[in-house]
Formats: C-alpha cells, sequence, structure tokens
C-alpha cells in the first residue's frame, strides 16, 4: 500500500499553501508533479507518513500495509 492524496482537497501545486510541500518532504522522491497534481509512484512509497504530517491541507491519507 501507499498514502492516497485527496483530490478534493488537494487544488493542485500551483495552489498549495506550501508549494507542493509533499514533494519536497518525501524522502524517497515517490511523489512526482504530474500536471500539477501530487502523484504518489506506489513502487517507491515506503509508508513513512512524513507527507500526511507535512500537507497543510491534510489532503494526504495514510494507509497501512496489511
Ligand atoms: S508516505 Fe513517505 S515515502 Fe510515501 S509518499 Fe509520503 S513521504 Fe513519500
Ligand atoms: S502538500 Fe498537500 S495540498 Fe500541497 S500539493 Fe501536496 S497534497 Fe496537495
Amino acid at each position: 500500500m501507499a498514502v492516497k492524496i485527496n483530490e478534493d482537497i488537494c487544488n493542485g501545486i500551483t495552489a498549495c499553501p506550501e508549494g507542493g510541500l509533499c514533494i519536497e518532504s518525501c524522502p524517497t522522491g515517490a511523489i512526482d508533479n504530474k500536471e500539477d497534481k501530487p502523484n504518489v509512484k506506489y513502487f517507491s512509497c515506503v509508508d513513512c507518513g512524513i507527507c500526511v504530517d507535512k500537507c497543510p491541507n491534510q489532503a494526504i491519507i495514510a494507509a497501512r500495509r496489511s
């Protein structure tokens, strides 16, 4: 599993109050900018939860491995 980004809450990187902090804060580079939307590359996400904590809009939902 990996985190999920709620696109109803995240209005895109240009509109992000922190300028896409999720992308910058990810230690594995698992989030990239895809047409102004943060895009999680699931194979790179290690579920560390940092982006969940950093997102100013609480748009990122943690998902735990089961
Ligand atoms: S949970 Fe961690 S590894 Fe996964 S996208 Fe967020 S910051 Fe990156
Ligand atoms: S930090 Fe949150 S609001 Fe900003 S681009 Fe990332 S998911 Fe969207």
